[in-house]
């Protein structure tokens, strides 16, 4: 069984709510060809973004579930409370849809806003309790009531992952909002390419430093793009932690949750070596199937030399990785951080 850990899908337009496109907070044009948000579009140009041809997709590629998060437009960065409210109850309930029609076919996730503390915890327990979901999507970094960019592994959040711990959620941190935090021009997709890998990363730093893994033992964490930059850092965080004590009183050594067991990271590196380098410091146990569908920088057919499970078979190639190791990245290591069984699936 094959199981992709990170995809996303979109609504079909007339799905979304009237108000969202009125208030120009996310929608899809009749035609299907651009989502779009505020003065922002995006081309929908390549096949498995609406939920036929995603399974089309899945059953060409032997595909036989996929983990859809919540769309990253949609996390709600620094908007205001009822349109927030309203965006993310919309989310939630299309996912919550698509894995009610097709429970073998998909797991889903949803997502909160931390900015709206009450709004968030109460939204957990409806889509845990009412919904039957049991995956929480969060931005690496979210916009707090002063206006400062926080990331979500910072005490704010506490009750957020207090009240997951007594679920016990899997988690999923993905970037976004890069061109907002950062005060670059934004061109060059510099904010997908690069500084994405460093919102991760950041998050992760504050993750380990704070010891969230072993504060809330419930929780299995995986963070989006193999968490890149955090894994190619760790020496440099190591050199930071000794070197300057005096900056990390009262915080945790990064060593202490290195390969922790509830720590995951997808497979979405791109390239073997960068795979090579993950597996060597988290272990194969750690490391989950990740296509990031249908996007371009997603491991997809049709950009380069990519399809799905290219990453994999090459390392499986070229040594890095044997074949018992690849067919627990699709499937078991999945499992595992969702905390779920195979059969869970088909009943
Ligand atoms: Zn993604």
């Amino acid at each position: 069984m094959r199981i992709n850990g990170h995809g996303h899908i979109l609504p079909e337009p007339f799905q979304i709510p009237k108000f969202m496109k009125e208030k120009k907070l996310f929608w899809i044009d009749e035609d299907k060809r651009f989502m779009r948000q505020g003065d922002w579009s995006r081309p929908i140009n390549s096949t498995g973004f609406f939920i036929k041809e995603k399974i089309e997709w899945m059953n060409q590629h032997n595909i036989d579930h996929g983990v859809m998060l919540c769309l990253s437009q949609l996390y709600c960065n620094g908007w205001e409370k009822q349109d927030c409210f309203d965006a993310i109850r919309f989310q939630n309930d299309f996912n919550a849809s698509i894995q009610s029609e097709y429970p073998k076919k998909f797991t889903c996730g949803f997502v909160v806003q931390p900015l709206y503390m009450d709004q968030a915890l109460k939204e957990i327990s409806r889509c845990v309790n009412e919904l039957g979901l049991k995956l929480l999507c969060l931005p690496t970094h979210f916009l707090n009531a002063r206006g400062e960019w926080l990331s979500v592994a910072e005490v704010d959040l506490d009750p957020i992952f207090e009240l997951a711990n007594e679920y016990g959620l899997a988690v999923q941190i993905h970037p976004y909002d890069g061109e907002k935090m950062i005060a670059l021009k934004n061109e060059y997709w510099r904010f997908h390419l690069v500084w994405m890998m460093a919102q991760c990363a950041d998050t992760l730093h504050l993750f380990a430093l704070r010891d969230l893994p072993n504060k809330y033992p419930n929780l299995r964490t995986s963070f989006a793009h193999g968490g890149m930059l955090g894994i190619a850092n760790y020496g440099r965080r190591i050199q930071g932690f000794d070197g300057r004590p005096d900056i990390f009183k009262k915080l945790e050594d990064p060593r202490k949750t290195l390969g922790h067991k509830n720590l995951y990271f997808d497979t979405l590196v791109h390239d073997s070596h960068t795979l090579e380098l993950l597996k060597k410091r988290v272990g194969v146990s750690q490391i989950i199937m990740g296509l990031d569908d249908p996007f371009p920088l997603g491991e997809i057919e049709g950009v380069g030399t990519s399809y799905p499970g290219r990453v994999l078979d090459y390392a499986r190639e070229i040594g890095v990785l044997t074949e018992q190791e690849e067919k627990d990245i699709w499937h078991k290591n999945v499992l595992d951080w969702l905390g779920v069984k195979k059969e869970d699936f088909i009943s």
